[in-house]
């Protein structure tokens, strides 16, 4: 493992000693794509910079030519930085990843990057709600054609994939309601048509489920989610193969400017060393929530991928080794008698963030999905009882007493 402490030195991971053995992703996720200064540091370094010097005129001007590996500027791409997106592509069995600054910049850079005037879009009609707004509000001002398939059925998608297509986009699970949509049906007519699959996985998160292996092209992350999980810093990131990261994402992204801060990158090459326990955990604690509180008499449904009851149940079983950490609780009764609840919760925060390690509930209608008519809302099926549990990791019995007591205050 020599070449891991070379004195100055990222090199390409590819070519980074490795064993002879594949190493499991739980291992992947500590050291994959580590690459050490000559000081040998044991946890990775934090490049801090935001330019490169060189030796000579000579060398900068390779340098720009592409005939020399060197960085250039952080906007294009920074150590740190690249080590995240290394170490993320080893995890996600992507070939290359780029890092933005936020998990809009990634949905809109992967999109965005593909896309011009006259091109047509295809999206599930249940997505984040600025998600929704980049694809029915924003494209469509510079010429993109957005379809939205409302019904979430083969022949839905058959009839919307039925023409010339740019780019496909579905959101599986969906937030907050955790629709699944079958990824590999929607790709193989995706793919019949000529479009590119995008798929936001950041309800499943990388440990969860593998969006490429199911027939995708393309996977993006709020890596504020679960990759950073602990509620300290924004990212994202857009995976997929070589060709479309280096050919269409980093000559928009270059000159746009949605770079991820060396910082954060840092804080999320960190975090992924944990990513998978903390999932799990989350995992196994929102099922055991959804299970507890499924036949409560002030509950009028809960929803959750793992549930019998969900109408996605068997596809889920098939695409995700875990339903999640959101669960989306619909009560009986209305707004006031939830927001009673809400207000009497003692553990789990009002907020409106999700993959924390803190609970965090929130009331979609009136924040995070603020923005979309009552009939949008409703499509998605969001009512105005509906709340939006995001499990941490606090012990289940603490959360379920939490919600149980509060219960008594409907
Ligand atoms: C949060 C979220 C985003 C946006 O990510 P930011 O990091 O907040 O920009 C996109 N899609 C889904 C499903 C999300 O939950």
């Amino acid at each position: 493992m020599t070449k891991r402490n070379r004195p100055w030195g990222y090199q390409d991971v590819n070519e980074a000693a490795e064993p002879n053995w594949q190493l499991h992703p739980d291992t992947q996720a500590i050291r994959g794509a580590l690459a050490r200064t000559g000081f040998g540091e044991t946890s990775e370094a934090l490049f801090l910079n935001s330019g490169f010097t060189y030796d000579s005129a000579e060398q900068a001007e390779a340098s720009f030519k592409d005939e020399t590996e060197h960085f250039l500027y952080s906007r294009f791409a920074n150590p740190t930085v690249a080590q995240f997106e290394n170490r993320l592509a080893i995890l996600e069995g992507a070939e290359a990843c780029f890092a933005t600054a936020s998990g809009m910049a990634a949905m809109f850079a992967s999109v965005a990057c593909l896309v011009k005037s006259g091109d047509r879009v295809v999206a599930y009609a249940a997505m984040f709600s600025s998600c929704y707004v980049v694809l029915t509000e924003i494209l469509p001002k510079w010429g993109v054609n957005t379809v939205l398939v409302e019904e979430n059925t083969p022949e839905a998608w058959a009839k919307a994939l039925s023409e010339p297509t740019t780019a496909v986009f579905i959101e599986s699970p969906s937030n907050p309601l955790m629709e699944i949509t079958d990824i590999r049906m929607v790709s193989d007519l995706a793919h019949k048509v000529g479009a590119t699959v995008i798929v936001d996985n950041v309800m499943a998160s990388p440990v969860l489920q593998k969006p490429l292996e199911l027939g995708a092209d393309v996977v993006m992350y709020s890596t504020t989610k679960h990759i950073d999980g602990q509620g300290r810093v924004l990212g994202g990131a857009i995976l997929g193969s070589q060709k479309y990261i280096t050919e269409s994402v980093i000559p928009f992204t270059r000159h746009t400017g949605p770079s991820m801060s060396a910082f954060n990158a840092w804080v999320m090459l960190k975090s992924l060393e944990t990513m998978s326990m903390r999932v799990e955990r989350m995992s196994n604690t929102a099922t055991a929530i959804a299970e507890h509180f499924e036949n409560h008499a002030a509950i009028n449904r809960v929803a959750y991928p793992f549930l019998k009851s969900h109408v996605g149940y068997e596809l889920a079983k098939q695409q995700m080794k875990g339903g999640g950490s959101t669960v989306a609780i619909d009560f009986k009764g209305d707004k006031a008698a939830v927001f009673r609840f809400m207000n009497a919760l003692q553990v789990i925060d009002i907020s409106n963030n999700l993959g924390d390690s803190k609970s965090l509930m929130t009331h979609p209608a009136s924040t995070t999905h603020r923005r979309l008519s009552a009939e949008i809302q409703a499509e998605m099926g969001i009512t105005p009882t509906t709340v939006r549990l995001s499990v941490g990791l606090e012990h289940p019995d603490d959360l379920i007493k939490d919600i149980e007591t509060a219960l008594k205050a409907i």
